[in-house]
């Protein structure tokens, strides 16, 4: 079967009766099962093929959702009703939710299709998708690298074509990294734009569900269909969702790219060489570049991990033996439960993490470390807003390098710095999106970012499109 980069090359199809949704979810399925990627944990194959069957029906009256036709990997943490969910951890060795999270609910609303869910880092946290206790995801264009993370396995399954959209969800840059990496659209929308009930909590401050997709529109659909106010999570925005597709080209756009990011010193060459030319390039199609002073550069990755372990360690405490999942054999009271379940169920980097949160929030240093990154995270916020109140976007590469190999970095600060272009959208609630533009001499894709303002996706769309039409490498 052909392969198909968005839903407006599908619906059409399965309306005019000249594709079934049976075969469609079947090809998928038989892809998905010659894979060597590693991207899915577990396949719904007769479910999504049951409801394949349903929504067909509904084309043939006419009565279908926007999203019919939509096959969709889920990212292993979040809550699919009656499925299993695990955070790719061993402490959630065979926990099933009893309810679905809320983006979930609405796509399938729309009569998506949930096709299987997708490896990740454990609880979200890693760059590389190598921490899963599923093993790690490779990366489709070339084995041997890594597709990026922590949403690794939904950066992955979208570009090999094993779904046609997935769901990730992005505390630091989990969408983008993976989907620069991977050569596909990531998503990560404003703080507080979609719910995040049914979300495994990572840093709850900073959290958001988002999506990876071959297609701008499909990517907005997606968007604006989980967007909206929930009564399961007090921060979701009550603002109108963003609208269905991108609607409106912007003719002259004012442009910020902050020269502090182009100075880090571990940007690639050729990716720095390569952007100084679409800056150029944007020029000339008569857009205002304006090179803006981000000092904080140094600061942003400290920051965010001394923010994301103490809201982790605060999160992660609900996983203790007693509740859900795992609990250790060698559990005798409540103390040997929670410390040999927490000890044997979490993987390294999570404990890691929780230590250093417990750390920074601790008595003697929660002035020093904690409420000190509050502060700086402030005026990481007001300086952004400033840049953004005189331009319409940050653009700047996603990634300082494309998809490293596996195995290569092995420093949890190498791993950590793996983030410093993606965590800035996190630390200010701002979305951002990685637009799949480049590819480098060394064979391997790699995306732009582009930053807007608080709620401005329509105008992060709007610029994904011309910048797909104006600066694409074929
Ligand atoms: N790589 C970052 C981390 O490990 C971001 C993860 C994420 O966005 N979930 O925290």
């Amino acid at each position: 079967m052909k392969t198909f980069t968005s839903l407006q090359q599908i619906q059409p199809l399965l309306i005019n009766g000249d594709l079934s949704l049976e075969e469609l979810v079947t090809s998928y399925l038989s892809k998905i099962e010659f894979s060597k990627t590693n991207s899915f944990i577990e396949v719904f194959g007769e479910e999504a093929l049951l409801k394949a069957k349903e929504v067909s029906s509904k084309i043939k009256h006419g009565s279908q959702g926007l999203l019919a036709g939509m096959v969709i990997g889920i990212k292993d943490n979040l809550c699919y009703k009656n499925h299993k969910s695990s955070g790719a951890s061993k402490i959630l060795e065979n926990f099933e939710s009893i309810f679905s999270a809320t983006a979930i609910e609405r796509l399938i609303n729309e009569d998506a299709i949930i096709i299987g869910r997708l490896n990740c880092d454990e609880f979200a946290m890693g760059s590389s998708n190598e921490k899963s206790i599923y093993g790690p995801t490779l990366n489709p264009h070339n084995h041997s690298k890594v597709p990026g993370g922590s949403s690794g396995g939904s950066a992955a399954a979208v570009s090999e074509g094993l779904c046609l959209a997935s769901l990730g969800s992005d505390t630091g840059g989990s969408i983008r990294q993976p989907a620069s990496f991977c050569g596909v659209i990531g998503v990560k929308p404003s703080y507080g734009r979609i719910s995040r009930y049914g979300l495994f909590a990572y840093a709850s401050s900073f959290d958001q569900i988002g999506a990876f997709t071959h297609s701008i529109d499909d990517a907005a659909l997606m968007i604006s269909i989980m967007s909206g106010q929930d009564e399961f999570d007090s921060t979701t925005s009550k603002r109108n969702p963003p609208s269905k597709g991108p609607v409106f080209p912007k003719s002259k756009l004012s442009i910020a790219v902050p020269k502090d990011y182009l100075n880090f010193q571990g940007l690639d060459t050729e990716i720095k060489e390569k952007f100084f030319l679409d800056i150029e390039k944007l020029k000339t199609l008569g857009h205002k570049i304006n090179y803006v002073d981000f000092p904080f550069i140094k600061h942003i990755v400290p920051n965010y991990y001394v923010l994301t372990t103490a809201e982790a360690c605060s999160n992660l405490a609900r996983y203790d033996g007693a509740h859900f999942g795992f609990r250790s054999s060698e559990s005798k009271d409540i103390e040997s439960t929670y410390l040999s379940t927490r000890t044997k169920g979490f993987g390294i980097e999570v404990k890691r993490r929780i230590m250093l949160g417990n750390f920074v929030l601790s008595a003697g240093y929660y002035d020093a470390y904690f409420s000190k990154a509050q502060k700086v995270r402030r005026l990481i916020k007001n300086n952004t807003k400033d840049i953004l109140e005189n331009n319409d976007f940050i653009l700047t590469p996603t990634t300082p390098k494309t998809a490293f190999n596996l195995g290569e970095i092995n420093d949890p600060i190498d791993m950590y710095l793996q983030d410093i272009f993606t965590v800035h959208a996190n630390l200010t609630g701002m979305p951002a999106i990685s637009v799949p533009l480049k590819r480098h001499s060394n064979k391997m894709p790699y995306g732009y970012q582009i930053m807007t303002n608080n709620f401005e996706e329509d105008l992060m769309f709007n610029t994904a499109k011309y910048l797909t039409e104006h600066l694409k490498q074929s």
